[in-house]
């Protein structure tokens, strides 16, 4: 049975990646930074072959060498996902770009030392490093996996929050690509999603601590759009599921080593997303009396509607054709969002 190492177990993808590997029958070691998030996962999976390590701080010095030094023998693969995906911090060196940066730049430092037989490291990176948000709005450009986020380190300490988030994704997976020139006895796959949408598989109390791209879904199963529909922001997205499933092919496909993998299923816009979920008459959500009777009378705040002349254009057939995944759609992501929300404690 393969073994799998993967960072940040407690997190909205990481959890679908979680349920892929167990599923396939790999043996897996997740990381997590609390005990309560141990717990959690150990409940969700009691007779798994699963083990759940704490790595408080992924943004300290050799912060992986522990897990490692006692796990890393015998470890086929890593998955690392654990990074900070929010806008809630007061200080962006050390609560956003530390931990992405640190905390790959100390996973392959460990690696290295204490797991010889480790074939391959995949990487949760981001349309983030691709794209800055400056683009997002420019028809002219078209990006791929072949695009870097022209963004400097310094435009992250000193930016709008959605430029610290770009640049910690940047550095993070260059961090990744720089340590494989030295030719350590593993390759790289990285996996670079735009807005990832999709039910949720990791323990949640309450809607309060959704993660960051589902909290739209939040604000729409509670009735905030029924008035005005929010800005989109970034126009490409796709579903956690194919996300998970992209990082275990990556993972596994011999011809999958080295490459970027830019994981969207195209273009959407919150109006749609409001649209498919209305046409779903999902009962709860009628019942709570949480939609607007008229999708399309409903005022759009500026950027909430996808206009093709003014975004960006994207190449991901090289993704598509490797990874060979058929991309959820958008009416089937969004309900299934919602009914997933609808389980959870507000
Ligand atoms: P989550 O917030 O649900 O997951 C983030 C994970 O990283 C959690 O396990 C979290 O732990 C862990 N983490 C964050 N900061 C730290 C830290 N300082 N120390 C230790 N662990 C930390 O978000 P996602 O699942 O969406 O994000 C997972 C990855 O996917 C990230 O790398 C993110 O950048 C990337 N990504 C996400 C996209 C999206 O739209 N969701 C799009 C593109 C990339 P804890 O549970 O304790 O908070």
């Amino acid at each position: 049975m393969p073994k799998v190492l993967l960072t940040g177990g407690s997190g909205f993808i990481a959890a679908h990646v979680l349920d892929i590997l167990l599923k396939r029958g790999y043996e897996v070691i997740t990381t997590v930074r609390s005990e309560t998030k141990a717990t959690q996962i150990r409940t969700k999976y009691p007779n798994a072959p699963l083990s759940v390590a704490i790595v408080p701080d992924i943004a300290a010095p050799n912060a992986f060498d522990d897990v490692l030094a006692q796990n890393g023998s015998g470890l086929d693969y890593v998955q690392h996902t654990a990074s900070p995906f929010h806008y809630k911090w007061k200080d962006a060196r050390t609560e956003v770009l530390d931990p992405a940066i640190n905390g790959t730049n100390s996973v392959f430092a460990a690696i290295a030392k204490h797991a010889p037989a480790v074939k391959r490291v995949v990487v949760t990176s981001s349309f983030a490093a691709i794209i800055t948000e400056g683009d997002l709005v420019n028809p002219a450009r078209t990006f791929s996996e072949a695009d870097w986020n022209p963004s400097t380190y310094e435009d992250g300490l000193t930016g709008a929050p959605a430029t610290t988030y770009r640049v910690s994704k940047k550095y993070a997976e260059k961090a990744a690509w720089d340590f494989v020139k030295n030719k350590p006895g593993f390759d790289v796959a990285t996996i670079c999603p735009p807005m990832v949408f999709g039910p949720v598989a990791h323990h949640l109390d309450s809607l309060s601590g959704i993660n960051t791209s589902n909290s739209r879904f939040v604000d729409l199963i509670q009735g905030k759009w029924k008035t005005e529909i929010p800005n989109s922001g970034v126009f490409v997205w796709v579903d956690v599921r194919d996300v998970a499933e992209a990082h275990v092919r990556a993972m596994e496909l011999p011809e999958a080593g080295g490459k970027r993998f830019f994981t969207t299923a195209g273009y959407y816009d919150n109006r749609s997303i409001l649209r498919v979920v209305s046409a779903a008459k999902v009962p709860e959500l009628v019942e709570k009396d949480a939609l607007p009777t008229d999708v399309d009378a409903v005022k759009g705040a500026p950027g909430a509607d996808f206009a093709q002349e003014k975004v960006h254009k994207f190449d991901n057939a090289f993704t598509t054709k490797t990874l060979g995944i058929s991309w959820t759609p958008l009416e089937k992501t969004a309900v299934d969002t919602v009914k997933s929300l609808l389980q959870i404690p507000a």
